[in-house]
């Protein structure tokens, strides 16, 4: 594992959101999935709380996933400027071609090997030559 600047934080986070998950999948079927509570149909207020629950879940996925790249970047494992994109994610100043940048490399660093700008596979070519259209030539 990578990282250690922040003691996994990001890690906390996480924890929540999949304990959060096994609640919210009991809101919204009623299955109670123990043998000491009977299952129940969900209420218009189960419902309507597992709704919200989950978009908040979904925002807690990128502050999560923005704390990861902190905490990568200043470990020294992600390189200077990577916590950028995943921070906009968060705070809503996001441009779709942030956010592509984001996805190209995310992508490769889990699925690729090789230097990122060089990166023939399909999704990191296809992204290189949409963001060559939007950005200068040293900003890629
Ligand atoms: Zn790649």
């Amino acid at each position: 594992m990578s990282g250690g600047s922040y003691d996994y934080a990001f890690s906390t986070i996480n924890m929540f959101i999949d304990a959060c998950e096994e609640t919210l999948a009991r809101l919204e079927t009623g299955k109670t999935g123990s043998e000491w509570e009977e299952d129940f149909e969900p209420t218009a207020l189960d419902l309507a709380s597992a709704k919200e629950r989950r978009r908040f879940l979904d925002h807690l996925r990128k502050v999560s996933e923005a704390m990861r790249a902190i905490e990568w970047v200043d470990s020294g494992d992600f390189g200077p400027g990577d916590e950028i994109a995943p921070i906009k994610m968060v705070v809503g100043d996001e441009k779709l071609v942030d956010v592509l940048d984001w996805f190209r490399q995310t992508v490769h660093r889990a699925h690729h090997e090789g230097p990122l700008d060089e990166c023939p596979r399909n999704t990191c070519d296809a992204a290189i030559k949409v963001l060559a259209r939007h950005k200068k030539p040293d900003q890629i």
